[in-house]
C-alpha cells in the first residue's frame, strides 16, 4: 500500500483553522474526531457534503485499522493495528483499577485504564531482552498516528472522551528518537477541546537517551518522565540497553535531576528484573545509593519470557526480597503486576504471532 495521506489527528486545533474555512467548521470537525470517534468523512453529518468530498481528497480520519486484538481475563486488551502503509505495531488497554461499587451496588467510582502508546514501528535501541528489537527498526510514527492509537482504543473500549485516561508511552520503539512527533502528539491530547489529556496524565519512558530528555524538559510540556533503567552498573547495562554505551548511567541520572518534575511527583525508575542477572540484593543495594537525593520511586517490573528468548522471570520470593530492602532504605518501590500474562504480554509479541500467521 503506497497511497497515504496525512490524517486529520496530525493536525493541532490551530493549524486545522489554516486549512479549514470556515473557523467554525474546526469546532465541529473536532468534536467528530475526538468525541464522537468518526471513522470517516461521511459520519460528520452536519458538515456540508462538499467540504467532506474536499476533506477526503486530501486526508484520511482515523489512520489505523485493527488487525488483531487479544484480551486478558485481567481486563488488559493488546491490539495490532496496521497503518496506511500495510506497517503494523501494538497499543495496549489496561485496566488499573476495578469500577468500585457501594453496599446498594450503586457506581462510586468507575474504572481507570492506561494506553500503553507506540512511537516507532520497531526500534533502533536494540534491548537484548525486546522482542520489537529482535525485527530492527523500520519508520517513526507520524504524530497522527501516534494519537490515533487513544482515538482508536478509546472507541473501541466505548470509553468517553470526558472520561479520564492516563497515557504511557511504553509500546514499540523509544518515544525521545521520535521527539517532534511525540511531542506534537501530546499537545494534540492536550488541546481543551479535544481529548483533554493533561501533561501531568502522559508519562514518557525513555530507555535513557540523556541528551533528549534535557530536549524533553526543556519543552516544558508538563509530563512525567519514566527512565528504564534495569540495571545498576554499566556493564550489564550495555548488555541489556546496548546504547548505554554513548548513554551511561551517569549522564542518565543527570539529565534526570535537571529535568522539570512537578514537586508533589517523583520520576519513575523501571527496573525490569530479570532471574540471576539484576535480582540479587548487591543490585539492590547499588540502586539505593544510585537513586539517593533523587525524588524516585521504583517499579520492579517481572521479565515475561517469550519464546527465543535467553532470559527467565524471576521467583516471587527473590522480587519481594529485593522490594523489601528497597523500601527498608527508604525508597517508594512498587511490583508492577504482569498484566495480560495469559495473552502475549511482551511488547511485540502479538506483531510476531500476528505476522507469522499471515506469512
Ligand atoms: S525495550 Fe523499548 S527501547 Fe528497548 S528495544 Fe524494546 S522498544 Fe526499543
Amino acid at each position: 500500500m503506497t497511497n497515504t495521506k496525512p490524517s486529520l489527528l496530525d493536525f493541532t486545533k490551530k493549524e486545522l483553522q489554516t486549512l479549514i474555512k470556515p473557523g467554525f467548521r474546526v469546532n465541529q470537525i473536532f468534536g467528530w474526531l475526538y468525541h464522537q470517534y468518526a471513522e470517516s468523512f461521511d459520519d460528520m453529518k452536519n458538515v456540508p457534503k462538499a467540504l467532506r468530498e474536499e476533506l477526503a481528497e486530501k486526508y484520511v480520519v482515523n489512520p489505523l485499522t485493527i488487525v488483531n486484538k487479544e484480551v486478558s481475563t485481567d481486563g488488559t486488551i493488546k491490539y495490532l493495528l496496521q497503518m496506511q502503509d500495510g506497517k503494523t505495531m501494538e497499543a495496549v488497554w489496561l485496566k488499573m483499577k476495578d469500577t468500585q461499587l457501594d453496599e446498594n451496588a450503586e457506581v462510586i467510582q468507575e474504572a481507570k485504564y492506561t494506553i500503553c502508546v507506540s512511537t516507532q514501528v520497531g526500534c533502533k535501541v536494540g534491548c537484548s531482552f525486546c522482542l520489537t528489537a529482535k525485527g530492527g527498526f523500520t519508520r517513526d510514527l507520524t504524530a497522527g498516528e501516534i494519537v490515533a492509537q487513544v482515538v482508536t482504543l478509546k472507541c473501541d473500549n466505548d470509553h468517553k472522551h470526558n472520561r479520564k485516561i492516563n497515557i504511557v508511552y511504553m509500546g514499540m520503539g523509544e518515544p525521545l528518537d521520535n521527539l517532534d512527533n511525540l511531542a506534537k502528539a501530546i499537545e494534540i491530547f492536550k488541546e481543551d477541546d479535544g481529548l483533554c489529556i493533561s501533561g501531568k496524565r502522559q508519562t514518557v519512558s525513555t530507555s535513557g537517551l540523556s541528551n533528549k530528555i534535557d530536549q524533553l524538559g526543556k519543552m516544558d510540556l508538563g509530563v512525567h518522565i519514566a527512565i528504564s533503567l534495569h540495571a545498576v552498573d554499566d556493564e550489564l547495562r550495555t548488555e541489556l540497553i546496548p546504547m548505554n554505551k554513548a548513554h551511561n548511567i551517569n549522564s542518565i541520572i543527570e539529565a534526570v535531576k535537571r529535568f522539570p518534575i512537578d514537586t508533589r511527583k517523583r520520576v519513575m525508575f523501571e527496573y525490569l528484573v530479570i532471574k540471576g542477572k539484576n535480582d540479587d540484593l548487591g543490585s539492590a543495594k547499588k540502586l539505593v545509593k544510585l537513586l539517593h537525593g533523587i525524588k524516585a520511586k521504583v517499579n520492579l517490573i517481572y521479565f515475561n519470557p517469550y519464546p527465543g528468548t535467553d532470559y527467565d522471570r524471576p521467583s516471587k520470593e527473590d522480587m519481594v526480597t529485593f522490594a523489601d530492602y528497597l523500601i527498608k532504605h527508604g525508597l517508594l518501590c512498587t511490583i508492577r503486576d504482569s498484566k495480560g500474562i495469559d495473552i502475549s504480554a511482551a511488547c511485540g509479541q502479538l506483531k510476531e504471532k500476528t505476522e507469522g500467521e499471515i506469512q
